[in-house]
């Protein structure tokens, strides 16, 4: 039920690439900025140029990958993906531009992580398609000057704030994506669960959507447990009573939240009186890492209101004591 990526299997990553949608007609919700894609995309084919440079924020897993996917399919265009902390030597990255054909997207994941060196090597590429390469080291070091075909860089963060600002500036086009309601997030379930050949009725795939955090790779994760459950523990096929049963064995909440949710919740009511308490406080006391802290669990508490981010730190609100059935005193109860 993670929806950090790094921590699927190789199964899981091929699981979701069969349920990647792969044209803009079959990505559900973020609508707004499936429109302005499209009439990017259109005008820059009928200009036969490259796409301007997209920046794409967010939470993880609400779709940054597949829309990168979706435009360069649109484009008619190839796609090379790489991600920040991979690219860690300027020779890597010089190695991938000059490897793109006319109009190819290149994707880089975390852009935010890319190393201070890297990163200005993408400033010239980006302006003006061209890179400058060392070539051998002391005395006859010298630099040339390399021409790349246009291309477009699409970058995603979960961290828009970590870029520093040369880079943001180079990007024409800055997109957020958004949490989705349950209702998009019912016809994602509906549409994967065609994929795999499942059938679930649609008030199941409604309880399953409202508690999937607001994330289409949780909503598809949670909809291939529950058809394992529903394959074991009852007749193969996904109704509401198979969907609960395997919401709550997942340790998913009845409002949606998780394990970890939970546990940052009740450590800053029950460890740090409802705070103000630190993020680093937080994560030593929960076993989590700060950044996973920050950049998965806390947009979705802080969205659903089960939590503060104050100057001096992070708060409980009422919200939180009910929902964990605490009072405000300490004592259990409603
Ligand atoms: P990360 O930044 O963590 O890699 P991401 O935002 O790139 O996450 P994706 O990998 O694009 O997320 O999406 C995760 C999964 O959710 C994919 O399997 C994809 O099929 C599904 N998905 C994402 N968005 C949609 C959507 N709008 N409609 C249908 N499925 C979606």
């Amino acid at each position: 039920l993670d929806a950090d990526p790094g921590n699927l299997s190789n199964a899981e990553k091929e699981i979701e690439r069969v349920l990647r949608p792969a044209v803009f007609d079959d990505f559900t919700g973020q609508q707004k900025v499936i429109d302005n894609f499209q009439v990017f995309v259109q005008a820059a084919r009928l200009r036969g140029e490259a796409l301007d440079h997209i920046l794409l924020h967010g939470p993880p897993g609400l779709g940054k990958t597949t829309l990168a996917h979706i435009i360069a399919n649109e484009m008619g265009a190839g796609i090379k993906v790489t991600s920040g902390p991979v690219l860690d030597k300027p020779g890597d990255l010089a190695g991938l531009l000059t490897n793109l054909e006319t109009n190819d997207i290149l994707f880089i994941d975390e852009i935010h992580r890319l190393s201070p060196v890297v990163e200005e090597y993408l400033y010239t590429a980006m302006e003006d398609y061209k890179i400058d390469i060392m070539l051998e080291t002391g005395p006859n070091a010298r630099s040339v000057q390399i021409s790349l075909n246009p291309f477009t860089l699409i970058g995603a963060t979960t961290r828009s704030g970590m870029l520093t600002a040369p880079l943001r500036a180079r990007f024409g086009i800055n997109a957020r994506l958004e949490y989705y309601d349950a209702k998009l997030l019912t016809t994602i379930v509906l549409r994967s669960a065609g994929i795999l050949k499942t059938v679930i009725t649609e008030e199941a795939a409604y309880e399953i959507a409202r508690r999937s955090r607001g994330t289409p790779r949780i909503v598809n994760a949670l909809l291939r447990r529950t058809r394992d459950f529903a394959q074991i523990k009852g007749t193969g096929q996904i109704d509401t009573a198979i969907a609960k049963y395997a919401l709550e064995a997942l340790n998913v909440d009845e409002h949606g939240l998780d394990e970890m949710d939970n546990k940052i919740l009740s450590t800053i009511v029950q460890k740090f009186s409802g705070g103000p308490v630190g993020l680093k406080t937080i994560a030593t006391a929960v076993g989590e890492d700060e950044g996973t802290i920050e950049e998965v669990y806390e947009p979705f508490l802080i969205q659903e209101g089960y939590l503060k981010r104050t100057p001096r730190g992070r708060e409980a609100t009422p919200m939180t004591y009910t929902h964990l059935g605490i009072k405000r005193d300490g004592r259990t109860g409603n």
